[in-house]
């Protein structure tokens, strides 16, 4: 497993078209997909240590929704409204992100401050084992230049196809 985000960016970088080739042959083909990614995703975060890794926190940031502003904001004792003003703003879509990267909640030893009540995309990233894969393909090739769990799934789905 690779552990270093930057070799596996480089390496996600360089097989995106190939990738993309497998992402149009998997859409083609849907059959037992959701059942796939859930088998690879498990067998390659069973190896993978995040702590050593972190690169999703230091370099993209997730979408905050309502709930999980005012849940993050009164763990923090903060106002939802003065949460948004120090931490947030809003990116071209409408929604809620970071103001910068990393993420202010990011400890030096790659550990989250809000951990037990971090946004609902934080702790589904990078969603390879959610429902309907077929929906986030184009997320998922997109995750694999961020993070080298989804890099290595994606090898091993390609190695099965
Ligand atoms: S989810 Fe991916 S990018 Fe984020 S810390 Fe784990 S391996 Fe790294
Ligand atoms: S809230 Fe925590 S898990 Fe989410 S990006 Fe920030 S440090 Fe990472």
């Amino acid at each position: 497993m690779i552990k270093d985000p930057e070799k596996s960016a480089t390496q996600a970088k360089s097989l995106k078209e190939a990738n993309k080739s497998l992402m149009d042959q998997l859409h083609q083909n849907q059959r037992d997909l959701d059942a796939t990614f859930d088998r690879h995703h498990e067998e390659v975060f069973a190896i993978t240590d995040c702590l050593e890794c972190a690169n999703c926190c230091k370099t993209t940031s997730p979408i905050f929704l309502q709930e999980d502003i005012d849940r993050i904001a009164s763990y923090l004792k903060m106002k939802p409204g003065a949460f948004i003003i120090e931490y947030l703003e809003m990116d071209e879509e409408g929604d809620f992100v970071l103001r910068q990267a990393p993420c202010s909640f990011l400890n030096a030893d790659n550990t989250c401050k809000v951990y037990d009540v971090r946004p609902n995309a934080c702790r589904e990233y990078p969603h390879t084992n959610r429902k309907n894969m077929h929906e986030i393909l184009d997320l998922t090739l997109e995750n694999s230049i961020v993070c080298p769990a989804v890099n290595e799934i994606l090898k091993r789905i390609k190695l099965e196809n």
